[in-house]
């Protein structure tokens, strides 16, 4: 069983509030009993419940590791805010495949719009999915939930060093493959997909002006917005092994 460590000490970690209720109520885990934590900074820690207490759980560390689980390549999703559970799903799986985090953006044709604490509300939701891929996929590190977003904001939220790639179905000719070629590994990469509607053609031109952003085409078939959001964001780590 995996846990998000709340407070790290000298072989020592607390678990607290939803983590502690998770481990004491739904799985009943008791003193003895050996789990996992990771903190967000890379690490794994062993350890064992050493007490059980009305605000937090006392776990021993046994033994620290850096698992190789991270891609190297940091991908980020700029995705169009997308109706019902199709954000959901994109988090989810972005999540297994191993995206760095995920930008919810408003765009033109957004059939969506999410505002104030509604877009906040939403957020909190689509994190804690992330947490709980997170565990399932054995990652080390969550990936990060931004704000919901505009264009104009994007360029704050992501270092400058930023490889901007925008998947576009009226880009013919250049491919994912011929653009990720003279893209460096080293540095982020973010893919910004359409929402259900796509992007509007001024968005293209804005991206590309702004962020130099590099259309691509994912080919001459039509992929739903979530399929694209996951394909691009595998065929981008796989190009780089990730
Ligand atoms: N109407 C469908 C839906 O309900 O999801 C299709 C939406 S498609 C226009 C949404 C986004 O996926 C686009 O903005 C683009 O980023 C990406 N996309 C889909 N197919 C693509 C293709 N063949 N080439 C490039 N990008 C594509």
């Amino acid at each position: 069983h995996r846990f998000k460590i709340s407070e790290l000490g000298r072989n020592v970690f607390w678990l607290k509030g939803p983590e502690r209720e998770h481990l004491v109520r739904v799985l009943r885990l008791a003193v003895g009993d050996q789990i996992i934590g990771f903190d967000n900074s890379g690490a794994e820690y062993k350890a064992v419940i050493n007490k059980i207490e009305d605000q937090s759980v006392t776990c021993g560390i046994m033994e620290q590791d850096y698992p190789e689980v991270e891609a190297r390549t940091q991908v980020y999703l700029a995705a169009g805010l997308s109706k019902g559970e199709k954000m959901e799903w994109v988090i989810q799986k972005g999540t297994e495949l191993g995206m760095a985090g995920l930008i919810p953006l408003r765009t033109k044709r957004a059939v969506m719009k999410l505002e104030g604490s509604k877009a906040k509300d939403r957020v909190e939701r689509w994190q804690k999915i992330s947490s709980e891929a997170s565990k399932q996929s054995h990652r080390v590190r969550e990936p990060k939930l931004f704000p919901v977003s505009d264009w104009k904001e994007l360029k704050t939220l992501l270092p400058s060093t930023t490889q901007w790639l925008i998947p576009y179905e009226s880009e013919k000719t250049k491919t994912l493959q011929s653009v990720l070629r003279n893209f460096s590994p080293q540095e982020p990469i973010a893919l910004l997909i359409g929402p259900e509607g796509g992007f509007d053609e001024s968005e293209v031109l804005w991206a590309q002006e702004n962020l130099q952003a590099q259309s691509v085409s994912l080919g001459p078939r039509i992929l739903r917005a979530e399929t694209a959001a996951i394909a691009t964001l595998t065929l981008v780590l796989g190009h780089y092994g990730d």
